[in-house]
């Protein structure tokens, strides 16, 4: 079974999915790490992140790899466990630049396919149901406002030690979304046949629970 899980950044999908993944015994597979390891890749290179051809050349230096031990998905950049360095304000915004580079998401499909054919997922991005699964099972459009994305995700940053104001990340957020929605290659758009899932008032229990009866329609 493959579930597609697409949404605008800091609408809890990776909690979400984590949790469904558990729930249903299947692995959970995270795409924007894919995007942010690409965008850590050139960050160390000090390569300007607008500088499309640069970064498009520098792919052919990159081997990625995706795999799964004890369920937990590890990313290997030329051979080296990326671990939480991805897990940065910047390199979102690197991720952010860079995914819209059509060949950086060429670069990247098939790897997201490949382990959707051999495994049972749940995956978790922008173009899981419109471009890389187009034929999964179960396409939800998760999403929430943009201020309570921002809550989240502030929160989350706060806890970890970063140092930032809720209104730069409500801000990094906008400008993410604008990134993300308004590219010309695979936009963070929603599938036709995706059900949209707001949680904007919902607790992750909650945002779960519809997602299952979601899945429950939809497998039945
Ligand atoms: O989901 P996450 O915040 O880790 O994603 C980082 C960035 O990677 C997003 O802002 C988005 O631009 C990009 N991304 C993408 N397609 C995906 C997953 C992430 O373009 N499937």
């Amino acid at each position: 079974m493959n579930i597609a899980l697409d949404g605008p950044s800091g609408a809890g999908k990776s909690t979400v999915a984590k949790a469904l993944a558990k729930r249903l015994g299947i692995i959970y597979v995270d795409t924007g790490a894919l995007y942010r390891t690409i965008g850590l890749y050139v960050r160390n290179k000090g390569i300007d992140k607008e500088d499309e051809k640069s970064v498009i050349d520098c792919l052919s230096e990159i081997n990625l790899n995706m795999e799964f031990i004890n369920g937990e998905q590890i990313i290997t950049l030329n051979g080296v466990n990326v671990g939480d360095t991805i897990r940065t304000g910047e390199i979102a915004m690197y991720a952010s630049r860079v995914s819209a580079i059509p060949e950086v998401r060429a670069f990247l499909l098939e790897t997201q396919r490949k382990i959707a054919r051999e495994n049972s997922v749940v995956m978790d991005g922008r173009d899981i149901g419109t471009v890389i699964l187009p034929n999964a099972e179960v396409k939800i459009f998760m999403t929430a406002s943009a201020e309570a994305r921002a809550m989240r995700r502030y929160k989350e940053l706060v806890a970890k030690g970063e140092d930032c104001t809720f209104e730069s990340v409500l801000a990094d957020i906008n400008l993410r979304d604008k990134n993300d929605s308004t590219r010309k290659t695979a936009p963070a758009i929603p599938a036709e046949d995706a059900v949209f899932l707001d949680n904007s008032d919902l607790d992750i229990e909650g945002t779960v629970e519809r997602a299952i009866e979601i899945i429950n329609e939809k497998v039945k």
